[in-house]
This record gives structure tokens, C-alpha cells and sequence, in this order.
């Protein structure tokens, strides 16, 4: 380890040398050694000393890595709002499947008509407006996500081809 990290210069270390090291740096283990001596040799300037390598260690044991840096999901090319809705929806159903929810056939059916309140698309979830430009309120149904006028507009649409 004294090699590899050059401590002694180019010269290799003597028997002295790597006896007082082992002395010094007992109790840390090989792995905090290679760690320390890898942070110290990018920053250090200079002789490193056993003690420097202690130093190291102390200051990597009191701050212990508890949880992985957060990467950000990349933010992909062609992801679109209505991919992100169709996942979303995907989602849903995943959760009330996972749930043993019945998943209503009613949702299913609205799903196939436009919003007349939010103007969802077919096949999309309906958006979290609770009032629209005419001032008209609606919440959406908590069974279906979905606004009750499309549920009607839905029932209305199945029924007229029913018939
Ligand atoms: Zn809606």
C-alpha cells in the first residue's frame, strides 16, 4: 500500500517504515487505509503521514455515506405530456390492480369520450380543474379520477348507441 500510493516517494519503504505504519494504523481496516490514502493523495501536498491517514479515517467514520446521492432522472427526448398522462393512467390501473380494487368499467367507458368539462382527450385522464372558464365547479369522482360530466357524457353516449 505504501508503494502504490508512492507515501515514501519513489524510493520503496523499509522494513522500519512499514512496521511503524502497521503500528500506527492498526484497527482501521485495509479498505479505510486504501480510501484515506486515495482522498489524501489527491488533496495532500507533501509527505502523508500516518497520522494524516487517521485524520481521514476519523472524519470518513464520524460522516458515514447513509444514503446515495440522488441522481436526476434524464429528462428524455420525446417524452410528451400526453406519454406522461398515458403512464400515469397506466399507473392507476397498475395500483388498483395491485389493490384488488375493482377498477369500474364506468372509468373505462368514460375514458373513450372527450371531457366536456376539463376537454381530456379520449383515452386520457381527466386534469385536476375544478372550474372551467364558464365558472362551472366540478371535482372529479375519487372512484374514477375522472370529472362526473364525462361519467355522464359517457353513459349518455353508450346508451344512445344501445339503442
Ligand atoms: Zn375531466
Amino acid at each position: 500500500m505504501l508503494t502504490h500510493y508512492r507515501v515514501t516517494g519513489h524510493a520503496p519503504p523499509t522494513d522500519t517504515q512499514v512496521d511503524a505504519w502497521l503500528h500506527e494504523l492498526r484497527g482501521h481496516s485495509a479498505g479505510e487505509c486504501h480510501a484515506a490514502l486515495t482522498v489524501l493523495q489527491a488533496q495532500h501536498h507533501g509527505r502523508i503521514t500516518p497520522a494524516d491517514v487517521i485524520d481521514r479515517i476519523r472524519i470518513a467514520r464520524a460522516h458515514p455515506v447513509t444514503h446515495l446521492p440522488v441522481v436526476p432522472a434524464q429528462r428524455r427526448a420525446g417524452i410528451t405530456r400526453e406519454r406522461a398522462t398515458a403512464a400515469r393512467d397506466r399507473g392507476i390501473v397498475a395500483v388498483y390492480t395491485a389493490m384488488g380494487w375493482p377498477l369500474t368499467p364506468d372509468r373505462d367507458t368514460a375514458l373513450q369520450v372527450r371531457c366536456p368539462f376539463c376537454k381530456a382527450n379520449p383515452g386520457h385522464g381527466c386534469g385536476p380543474l375544478t372550474r372551467d372558464r364558464l365558472g362551472r365547479r366540478e371535482r372529479r369522482d375519487r372512484r374514477t379520477g375522472l370529472h362526473p360530466s364525462r361519467l355522464d357524457a359517457a353513459r349518455t353516449s353508450t346508451e344512445g348507441t344501445a339503442r
